[in-house]
């Protein structure tokens, strides 16, 4: 068995129970009202550490948990999807997760990152993009990309968006500055 069929086995099992029933009805208002943007680290799996279950939550995932343009451009799509298909719906909450003992730190290791270009990265690619990747404070950069994402405008300033450090030892996730405020506790 291969892990693709072992994939493929799983995904048997699913379609034989009514979980998918769980879906929320409109794909864009997902049923706790989450969007979260975390890393792709198979150990911040935010199903597992937010008892999340199909259906629950938005997740952007990204190396290190950036907030990349990309992740911008698809919030703001499903921005503008609230605001003009479903007005009278409620807004999600934004949680932007970062961790400790993140992979992405080993984009500050000058020599990997140099060979790695060598390789002929993609266009977009540069040495300064990927160290500006690397989450070596996740404290920090959950701070920054947190109140990144609100400065770049992508939704309503009513809409809580908040900075969460995973301490992957103790499983605890805890906000950082800025205060995701009342709405986002
Ligand atoms: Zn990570």
């Amino acid at each position: 068995v291969t892990h693709l069929d072992a994939l493929l086995a799983g995904n048997a099992r699913f379609a034989a129970t009514d979980l998918r029933e769980r879906g929320p009805a409109i794909p864009f208002v997902p049923n706790r009202q989450l969007y979260l943007v975390t890393c792709i680290d198979p150990r911040v799996d935010p199903a597992a550490v937010f008892g999340l279950e199909l259906g629950d939550a938005i997740v952007a995932r990204t190396v290190g948990g950036r907030v990349t343009d990309d992740v911008l451009d698809d919030l703001a799509w499903i921005g503008h999807l609230h605001a003009v298909v479903t007005p009278d719906a409620p807004w999600f909450a934004v949680a932007v997760v970062h961790h400790t003992g993140c992979g992405s730190a080993l984009m500050a290791d000058d020599a990997l990152r140099s060979g790695f270009l060598a390789r002929g990265a993609r266009p977009g690619w540069t040495d300064a993009r990927l160290r500006a990747t690397a989450v070596t404070d996740p404290h920090a950069t959950a701070a920054a990309d947190a109140a990144r994402l609100r400065a770049a405008g992508v939704v309503p300033g009513h809409v809580a968006v908040g900075g969460f450090v995973h301490d992957l030892a103790t499983g605890v996730v805890t906000p950082v500055a800025p205060d995701p405020g009342p709405a986002g506790r």
